[in-house]
């Protein structure tokens, strides 16, 4: 029997069921119960994903279905760091595949590569691979405190820490040490590497460090960072959602950053 399960998508939205605060995916009966003809269908060949099928639909469904569509974003914190990874790679490729659709050398309407997940010219043979955007998030601590920032995009009281897209010729650390200078006018030392996290809203990796303070006064720069401060655990402002990377920052500057680091 084929009981594949589904990341289907409608924008940004993965349906999706929540039972005992898991989240669940139809699998082909609940599709062929909901009605639901894929759009932008993809297949993962790894043989660890081979259970699963991604595609897309363009219409809601009815509210009395037990299936609802959820941001992705939302439901990170009810998922573990496998699965959300999973369903990031299923939405990834999904706006991959609706977005690359002609070669970038010749403008030749492109296909799928067999062998690897990638698009081929059939005139040019120009092969595109999906766009990954790196990008760093970094805690500051100084003297047990963590660096938060209120960026003008985040909802209105919702503080994080300091994160920015890596530029061309840049290191991670160089990347590190530029978007703190710019955004909070501080210098950092002692970056570490944290770990990493796919964000595909649309396309970026998140690679996360920790650094210690090391010069300067907290000038922030008006436009993308508008309030910044450094904050012992207890004067916390409102946070990110659990699950992300941000979050794992705070979360363990909370429990072992907290103190003088080694
Ligand atoms: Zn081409």
């Amino acid at each position: 029997m084929n009981n594949k399960l589904h990341f289907v998508f409608n924008d940004d939205k993965l349906l999706a069921k929540i039972e005992d605060g898991h989240v669940l995916m139809p699998n082909d009966n609940d599709l062929k119960t909901l009605g639901v003809t894929l759009n932008n269908l993809c297949f993962l060949t790894s043989k660890d994903n081979k259970d699963f099928l991604f595609g897309e639909v363009h219409t809601s469904l009815s509210k009395t279905c037990e299936f609802k569509f959820y941001k992705l974003r939302i439901l990170i914190s009810l998922m573990d760091n496998a699965f959300f990874n999973l369903a990031a790679k299923a939405f990834h490729l999904i706006t991959w595949n609706s977005t690359y659709k002609y070669c970038s050398k010749c403008g030749t309407l492109v296909k799928n590569k067999e062998d690897e997940i990638a698009k081929i010219c059939p005139k040019c043979g120009f092969i595109n691979y999906p766009r990954i955007s790196p990008a760093i998030i970094t805690a500051v601590i100084k003297d047990n405190k963590l660096l938060l920032a209120h960026n003008t995009n985040f909802p209105k009281d919702m503080y994080s820490v300091i994160a920015g897209f890596i530029e061309p010729g840049e290191t991670f650390e160089d990347c590190v040490r530029r978007e703190v200078f710019e955004e909070i006018g501080l210098n950092v030392k002692n970056i570490k590497y944290f770990g990493s996290q796919p964000w595909p809203f649309p396309d970026s990796l998140m690679v996360a460090f920790t650094c210690e303070y090391g010069g300067g006064d907290v000038t922030v720069d008006g436009i993308e960072i508008d309030d910044a401060s450094f904050y012992s655990v207890d004067e916390f402002p409102n946070l990110p959602l659990g699950g992300s990377i941000a979050r794992r920052l705070i979360d363990w500057f909370v429990n072992y950053g907290a103190r003088p680091m080694e």
